[in-house]
C-alpha cells in the first residue's frame, strides 16, 4: 500500500509526484505507468525528437536519479486494469493489487483510430508515445511519399518535419480550413499557405475511404472520390480518447473524459483526476466542462492535488497556455478562442510575424501569436482581465498591448 498511487507516468501524473515532495508530503508514492519510459515530454515527439534534435534522454521530465532521491516509487510496462473504489486498491495487468490511501488518475488518452479498412497496417502511425515514433523514424528511410490524416497541431508539425527531411507530403483534412477548431479562419489560412510554400500537398474538404494494401502494409490512401494518393506512410492525427475505462467502470462519473471538481476531485471517494483525460468546468470557457490536451492543463492540475492532498484550499482557475513550432513559426496561444463572436489580425501576415486576438461580447478572451512574443506575454494580462477594448486600437501594432490594459 502507498498513501497515494498515480497512474500514468506522462506530464500530469509526474508533475503530481513533483508537486507532492514540493509541498513537502512526506507520505509514500507510487507512480505506475504502461510505457516503460520515465516520464518524459511529449510535445518534443511531433518536434525536436522527430527531428532528430533531442535524444530521449533529453526530453526526459526529470533524470532517473530525481525519482530515487525523492523516494517516488516508478512501477513502469504495466497498465492499470481496474480500480476498487471501497476497497482502495488497484490492479495492474500483470496481476498486481496495490493499495492506496489516494489516487491521482493521470492516464492522458490514447489516439483515435481510423474507423476504415487498413486502419492497423503496417505504416500506418499515431504519434502519441515514443514507441510510436521510434517506429515510424525506423520505417522513415524507407519512405518517400507520407500522407498525414488530420490537419491539427500534431499533423502539421508532423508534416512540417518529415518535409524537412524531403519527404512529399500530404495533409488531409475533413473540415474546410485546418486547426478548424481550435483558431480562427486567419490562423489556418496562414499555415495553410506556409505548408504549401514548403512543398506539402495540403487538402482540406476531403474524406477518406480506406487505406490501400499489399502484403498487410499500407501503400497508398484512397479518398472517397475514389482518388488514390500513393504513401509508403500514413500518420493518423485525429484526436485522442481519453484513458478512463478502469475508473468509469468502477463508477466515477463522466463521459468524455473523468468528471473532477474545481480540486480534481472525480466522484469517487479519494481519487482525483487530473491532465487530458479530466474534464473540468473552466473560467476560460465561461464555465463550460471541457477537456484541456496541454502541457500546462496537466501541470496546473498535478499541483493543485498535490496541494488538495497537504490541506491547502485552493481552486483550478489557471489560464490556458499553448505553443506549437512549425517550420521557424512560433506560435504562442493563450486563452481559449472557443466561442468568439469577433477577431481582429495585428502585425504582418507577409512578414509571418503577427497575432489573433479573440473577442467575445466585446471583451478579449484570447489571442494566437505567431512570431510575435511579446504580444503573446503582454496579451494575456489582458485575457485575464477580460478587458474590453477597442477592435481598432487592437489592430494597431504600434500600440503595444501591455499599454491597453485596464
Ligand atoms: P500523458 O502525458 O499522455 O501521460 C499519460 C500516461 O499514462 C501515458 O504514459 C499513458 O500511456 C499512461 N496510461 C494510460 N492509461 C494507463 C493505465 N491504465 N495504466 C497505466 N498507465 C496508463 N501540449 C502542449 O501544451 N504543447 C505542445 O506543443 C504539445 N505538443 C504535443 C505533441 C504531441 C505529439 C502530443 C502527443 C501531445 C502534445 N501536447 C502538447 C499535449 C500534451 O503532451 C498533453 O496534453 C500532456 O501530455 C497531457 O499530460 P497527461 O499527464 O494528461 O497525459
Amino acid at each position: 500500500r502507498f498513501d497515494v498511487v498515480i497512474v500514468g507516468a506522462g506530464h500530469g501524473g509526474a508533475q503530481a509526484a513533483v508537486a507532492l515532495r514540493q509541498n513537502k508530503f512526506a507520505g509514500t508514492i507510487a507512480m505506475i505507468g504502461d510505457e516503460p519510459e520515465l516520464p518524459y515530454e511529449r510535445p518534443p515527439l511531433s518536434k525536436e525528437y522527430l527531428a532528430g534534435d533531442k535524444e530521449f534522454e533529453r526530453i526526459l521530465i526529470r533524470p532517473a536519479k530525481f525519482w530515487d532521491e525523492r523516494e517516488v516509487a516508478t512501477l513502469l510496462g504495466s497498465a492499470v486494469v481496474k480500480v476498487e473504489p471501497a476497497a482502495h486498491t488497484i490492479e495492474t495487468a500483470s496481476g498486481e493489487t496495490i493499495g492506496y490511501g489516494t489516487l491521482i488518475w493521470a492516464t492522458g488518452g490514447s489516439p483515435r483510430k481510423l474507423v476504415c479498412s487498413g486502419h492497423s497496417l503496417k505504416g500506418v502511425h499515431a504519434v502519441r508515445t515514443r514507441a510510436d515514433v521510434d517506429q515510424l523514424m525506423r520505417e522513415l528511410p524507407e519512405v518517400e511519399r507520407v500522407v498525414v490524416i488530420g490537419g491539427g497541431y500534431i499533423g502539421l508539425e508532423a508534416a512540417a518535419v518529415l518535409t524537412k527531411f524531403g519527404k512529399h507530403v500530404t495533409v488531409l483534412e475533413a473540415l474546410d480550413r485546418v486547426l478548424a477548431r481550435v483558431a480562427g479562419e486567419p490562423l489556418s489560412r496562414f499555415y495553410e499557405a506556409e505548408h504549401r510554400a514548403h512543398g506539402v500537398d495540403l487538402r482540406t474538404g476531403v474524406g477518406v475511404e480506406c487505406i490501400e494494401e499489399a502484403d498487410g502494409a499500407a501503400t497508398g490512401v484512397r479518398l472517397v472520390d475514389g482518388e488514390i494518393l500513393p504513401a509508403q506512410m500514413v500518420i493518423v492525427g485525429i484526436g485522442i480518447i481519453p484513458a478512463t475505462a478502469p475508473l468509469i467502470d468502477a463508477g466515477a462519473e463522466g463521459g468524455n473524459g473523468v468528471a473532477v471538481d474545481a480540486q480534481c476531485r472525480t466522484s469517487l471517494p479519494d481519487v482525483f483526476a487530473i491532465g487530458d483525460c479530466a474534464a473540468h468546468s473552466n473560467r476560460f470557457a465561461d464555465g463550460a466542462t471541457i477537456r484541456l490536451e496541454s502541457v500546462q492543463n496537466a501541470n496546473d492540475q498535478a499541483s493543485i492535488v498535490a496541494k488538495t492532498i497537504v490541506g491547502e484550499e485552493v481552486h483550478y482557475e489557471a489560464v490556458p497556455w499553448f505553443w506549437s513550432n512549425q517550420y521557424d513559426l512560433r506560435l504562442q496561444t493563450v486563452g481559449l478562442s472557443t466561442g468568439h463572436d469577433a477577431l481582429v489580425v495585428r502585425g504582418d501576415v507577409a512578414a509571418r510575424s503577427f497575432s489573433v486576438v479573440y473577442l467575445k461580447a466585446g471583451r478579449v478572451i484570447a489571442l494566437d501569436c505567431v512570431n510575435a512574443t511579446k504580444d503573446y506575454v503582454q496579451g494575456r494580462a489582458l485575457v485575464l482581465a477580460g478587458a474590453a477594448i477597442d477592435p481598432a486600437r487592437l489592430a494597431d501594432a504600434g500600440v503595444p498591448l501591455k499599454e491597453m490594459i485596464p
